[in-house]
């Protein structure tokens, strides 16, 4: 197969972004979305901050339109699970579902971050009984009842109001006296009368027969008024953040002590030369579906600088 100019690794904002810049370039990248197309923004539910979008729009809705743009200049957008990467060679190789190798010049990696879990047992042990990290896609079987979620930021809260318009009760269970998310999302959190913000608490560990019927919670752990009390839950949905999803590249390129991709200074440069990186994957500070747009723009406009400085290739 004719080696590529540029290879495009993820289905998010990050790489539908880079993939409009690249095709409008005629760089012809090829992109592979992965399991997940438009990754994290399927599971997020109304985005009201992508500039352009004055009332808000879903997250399948926006991926879907960033993904039409980036085929309407002929991007090559293929549904592979992009397996394994080899840098040391030139060019760079790319092997897709384990069997299929392709070649290219350049590769920009925008494969994003992934949910984390709090590392109890009994997360694996309910999961999909009770336990998940995405309120969009499980929420909908809570109708009713009762349910919990882990976190203080702006996934957390988000997830609580929306499960706040579906169950009858929700908890909030954050580790600090406070809540780090955007003050707009605390007050609406605080304001909702069916949320209960657990502050100061953490999960010790979840029970039920079979399905999850509630969570063991510690209160001020460690402290004079330490306390230990059950909380009656059939959903516990955590929201903790997000790890980057770089296991593919730990031998390969320069991470972070998160494993966060590391970019050389403005630039989305990777230390391998020819390989770019954008997105949540790279960028454990800012983290929104626009930021990594932005990114994806930026890794595109890079390469394309690159293929130039390097025509004989
Ligand atoms: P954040 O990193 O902002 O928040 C993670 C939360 O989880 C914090 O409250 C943190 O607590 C808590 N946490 C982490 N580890 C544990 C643990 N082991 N046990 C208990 N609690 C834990 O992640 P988010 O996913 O919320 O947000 C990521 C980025 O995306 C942010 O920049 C956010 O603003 C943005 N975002 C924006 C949205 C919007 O604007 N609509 C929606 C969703 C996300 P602590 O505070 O104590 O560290």
């Amino acid at each position: 197969m004719e080696t590529s100019k540029c290879i495009i690794i993820g289905g998010g904002p990050a790489g539908y972004t880079a993939a409009i810049y690249a095709s409008r370039a005629n760089l012809s990248p090829i992109l592979f979305e992965g399991l997940q197309p438009g990754g994290q923004l399927t599971t997020t539910t109304e985005v009201e901050n992508f500039p352009g979008y004055p009332d808000g729009i879903t997250g399948p809705a926006l991926t879907d339109d960033l993904r039409r743009q980036a085929l309407k200049f002929d991007a090559n957008i293929q549904s592979g699970i992009v397996t394994a990467v080899d840098f040391s060679k030139r060019p760079f190789e790319v092997t897709v579902n384990g069997t299929d190798t392709y070649t290219a010049h350049t590769v920009i990696i925008a494969t994003g971050a992934s949910a984390r879990y709090l590392g109890l047992p009994d997360e694996q042990k309910y999961m999909g009984m009770g336990v998940s990290a995405c309120a969009t896609c499980d929420g909908f079987f809570y109708r009713d009842r009762s349910v919990a979620v882990v976190g203080g930021g702006d996934s957390a809260c988000e997830e609580a109001l929306y499960l706040s318009t579906i169950a009858k009760k929700v908890y909030l269970i954050v580790r600090k006296p406070q809540l780090r998310a955007s003050k707009i999302m605390q007050q609406r959190v605080l304001k909702k009368e069916n949320i209960t913000v657990l502050f100061n608490c953490n999960t010790l560990g979840l029970f039920g027969d079979e399905v999850l019927e509630g969570a063991k919670i510690i209160e001020n752990q460690g402290k004079e008024n330490e306390q230990v009390f059950e909380i009656a839950i059939d959903g516990f949905f955590l929201a903790i953040g997000h790890s980057p999803n770089t296991d593919l590249f730990k031998d390969s390129l320069t991470l972070d002590k998160d494993g966060y991709i590391v970019v050389q200074g403005h630039t989305t440069a990777t230390n391998v030369e020819g390989v770019f990186a954008a997105g949540d994957v790279a960028d454990p500070h800012y983290q929104q579906a626009v930021t990594a747009a932005a990114m994806g723009c930026r890794a595109a406009l890079d390469a394309e600088a690159y293929l130039i400085e390097h025509d004989d290739l």
